[in-house]
Formats: structure tokens, C-alpha cells, sequence
């Protein structure tokens, strides 16, 4: 065992499950990620058989669940939301408050968290695919696109053909119909871009904005996402460092507060 490993965090999304074990300083020490599959109780069992085997005794790390998943999860200590999760991970790296937007694989969130870390307000998107990492996923399917290189192709162009489509089902036949009349593949994915980043706007100013503008979830691995967002609110957008592990490690976070040498 690794008595250095301290905490452990769970966080269980619907695309992607993600572990995280910190030290007694809240440092990240070790981490595993992997799509997310469709028998809960047994990846999260397969996972933290992973950790044990990195070295986590779970006799005395404490593990915080979180995610959509979060109540599959045997053997946790606490589940925590989401919500509560990302801004106690986001804090740690950018301390301060401030409005940070989360996009995962279905679901986008927009926190505002106060300078002391507290949740002002949030929302949270996870009806429209639209909004979502899994508009980007498909639209990158459809054109024969790797996810890694679609921030870079949708940069590499200044030029736009707007998707007037709001339904993702609708917007992949218009691109796949801009496509055929030999509209070139670059300016089509500006659009595609461009049309998230609008929804996340409009999310970020019904809840108000805040500075810093922070970035998490899988999809802020997308730089296109990051500069049309910053482009459009007309300021700067802070990426964290693990975009992905932001929920996971609040939840280790989290875990770590709750040991008794801490209280
Ligand atoms: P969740 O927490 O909801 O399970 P994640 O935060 O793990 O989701 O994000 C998953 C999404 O991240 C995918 O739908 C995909 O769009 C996006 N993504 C994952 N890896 C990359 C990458 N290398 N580049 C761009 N986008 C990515």
C-alpha cells in the first residue's frame, strides 16, 4: 500500500468514469479514465480493485462518489453531486470563484462559485444533445473526424458556414448535406462549434457572468471550444489543467475533508 494516498474520488458520468487518489496535501498522485460502460456496479467495482492495486487501502482512504452513477457505487463513504464536486475541484486549481463551465457527454453545466468557493448559482443542461460533448462526437463520426482532431481542423480556418439547425439529429443532415453541395469541411465544423458555444453563452447569462470564465469537462480538450468561447463572451477562458478529472478530484477533495486527522 501507498500511504501517501490519502482520499479517493469516484466520479461515475455517463461517457466517462474517472478515479482519482490524492495525498494529504490534496495533490493529485494517481488517476485512471475510461469510457464509462453500461454495467455500473461492476466497472465501479473493477475500479476500485484499480486503485487498490495502485496502491489506495481503502481501509483508511476514504472514497467520495459523484456523478450521474454516484449511487452504484458500493463501498463509498458519502456520494456528493456533481455540482458540489466540480466547484470544490475547480477551486483547488483556480481559487478565487468564479463561473465555470463544464461540458461532458451529455450533459453541460454552468457554476457560479463565490471568491470563497461557495455555489452562487448553477444550471445545467442535460436534455438537448445539442448543448453537449455529444454533438461534437457525432458530427466528428459522421465525417470520418478523430474527436482529438477537431478543434485544430475547426482553427485552422477563418472562415464559417453557419448551422441553422438547433436539433442535433437535424444540424448532422445539414452538415452532411453542406457536404455534398462541396462546402469545404473546415468552415462547416467553425459552425458546428460555433453553434454549442451559443447555447453555452446563453446558459452563462441567464446565470450571470462572472469573472474568471473557467473551462472543464472532456470537451474543453477541444482549444476551438475555448477560443469561440472566449470570443463570444468578449473575455478570456481559463482551462483547467485535468479538464476531466475536475468532478473526481472535488470528490477526493471532499473524501480527504472528512478524515479524522483533518477534523
Ligand atoms: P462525462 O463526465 O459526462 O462522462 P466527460 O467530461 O468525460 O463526460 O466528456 C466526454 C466528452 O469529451 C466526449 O463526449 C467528447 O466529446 C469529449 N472529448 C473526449 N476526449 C476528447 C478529446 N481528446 N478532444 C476533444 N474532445 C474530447
Amino acid at each position: 500500500m501507498n500511504a501517501e494516498l490519502q482520499a479517493c474520488g469516484l466520479d461515475v458520468g455517463s461517457t466517462t468514469a474517472k478515479i482519482v487518489a490524492i495525498d494529504r496535501a490534496g495533490r493529485m498522485r494517481w488517476w485512471h479514465l475510461e469510457p464509462a460502460e453500461p454495467r455500473v456496479e461492476e466497472q465501479v467495482a473493477r475500479l476500485i480493485d484499480l486503485a487498490g492495486t495502485a496502491g489506495v487501502d481503502l481501509q483508511t482512504a476514504p472514497l467520495v462518489a459523484t456523478g450521474y452513477g454516484r449511487n452504484l457505487v458500493a463501498g463509498a463513504a458519502r456520494t456528493v453531486t456533481e455540482i458540489t464536486c466540480h466547484a470544490r475541484g475547480i477551486r483547488q486549481e483556480f481559487p478565487g470563484g468564479g463561473v465555470l463551465v463544464d461540458i461532458g457527454g451529455q450533459d453541460s453545466k454552468v457554476i457560479h462559485i463565490s471568491p470563497q468557493g461557495a455555489v452562487v448559482d448553477f444550471a445545467m443542461n442535460d436534455k438537448c444533445a445539442a448543448g453537449t460533448g455529444r454533438f461534437l462526437e457525432n458530427t466528428a463520426a459522421r465525417l470520418g473526424v478523430a474527436l482529438e482532431d477537431l478543434g485544430r481542423l475547426t482553427l485552422s480556418s477563418s472562415d464559417e458556414v453557419p448551422i441553422t439547425s438547433t436539433c442535433t439529429v437535424f444540424a448532422e443532415s445539414e452538415v452532411i448535406s453542406l457536404l455534398a453541395k462541396g462546402v469545404r469541411l473546415e468552415p462547416i465544423l467553425r459552425g458546428v462549434h460555433r453553434s454549442l458555444v451559443r447555447r453555452l453563452v446563453a446558459m452563462i447569462r441567464g446565470i450571470g457572468a462572472a469573472s474568471p470564465l473557467l473551462l472543464s469537462g472532456g470537451v474543453a480538450q477541444n482549444q476551438a471550444v475555448a477560443q469561440l468561447l472566449s470570443e463570444e463572451m468578449g473575455r478570456p477562458v481559463q482551462v483547467s489543467a485535468h479538464p476531466q478529472l475536475v468532478g473526481a478530484y472535488g470528490a477526493a477533495l471532499t473524501a480527504l475533508e472528512m478524515r479524522p486527522s483533518r477534523a
